[in-house]
């Protein structure tokens, strides 16, 4: 059987552990369009040149180069053979239309489009919480290992801060992000009748046997 699999979803939602449990227990080939453009450049392929020019510069590797790494990988023969898993691509509703173009001069076609939902607050909850003590660099969070005294460090009493990338605001404009280039794709799965909409605010496995009931339904 050859499944053929798209994961969508915010950081912090844990679509690195389902794409994990996807390829352990079905055997799907894992394709990020991050380990694709890493192992083009490595290879100093034509491609891997001219998305590291981008890299280096801090910018956006553009569409074209991205569907040309992604298209070469997908008419690789394991791939054809034993199915994937996409996560990370498509981003914008114009690469989800060059996909199926490929797949479709394949003979392919997307069995399902995962997109793993969990609500602002959880994912929050989730990522936020960390402190770090200013003076000794003991690292505590609010809920899985919070201090003693509210704000300070139980080993040196010294005052705990919240690291930039932790703090609320800097977590919601990334989620902000996320929706504004991801929800056109979703919608645009939507239409295709390929979406199956999951539970992420349970456990991994609750929400990984409920990928499994969609796909094999
Ligand atoms: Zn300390």
């Amino acid at each position: 059987m050859s499944t053929r699999l798209i994961l969508i979803g915010p950081p912090g939602v844990g679509k690195g552990t389902q794409s994990a449990l996807l390829h352990a227990r079905l055997g799907l080939k894992t394709m990020s369009s991050g380990d694709i453009f890493r192992k083009e450049i490595e290879a100093e392929t034509d491609l891997g040149r001219m998305a590291q020019r981008y890299i280096q510069h801090g910018e956006l590797v553009p569409n074209g180069v991205t569907i040309e790494m992604m298209a070469k990988r997908l008419r690789d023969e394991d791939t054809r053979k034993k199915g994937f898993v996409l996560d990370g691509f498509p981003r914008t509703d114009r690469q989800a239309e060059a996909l199926d173009e490929i797949l479709f001069e394949m003979d392919m076609g997307l069995d399902k489009v995962i997109s793993i939902e969990v609500p602002e607050e959880t994912i929050l909850h989730r990522l936020a919480g960390r402190m770090g003590c200013t003076k000794c660099g003991e690292i505590y969070h609010s809920r899985n290992k919070p201090p003693m005294r509210e704000g300070l460090c139980d080993k040196c009493n010294g005052p705990l801060f919240v690291r930039t990338d932790d703090q609320p605001q800097t977590i919601l404009e990334r989620l902000r992000v996320f929706k504004e280039t991801t929800e056109p794709v979703i919608g645009y799965y939507e239409k295709t009748g390929t979406l199956l909409r999951v539970d992420g605010s349970v456990g991994p496995e609750e929400t990984y046997q409920e990928i499994l009931a969609g796909i094999t339904a």
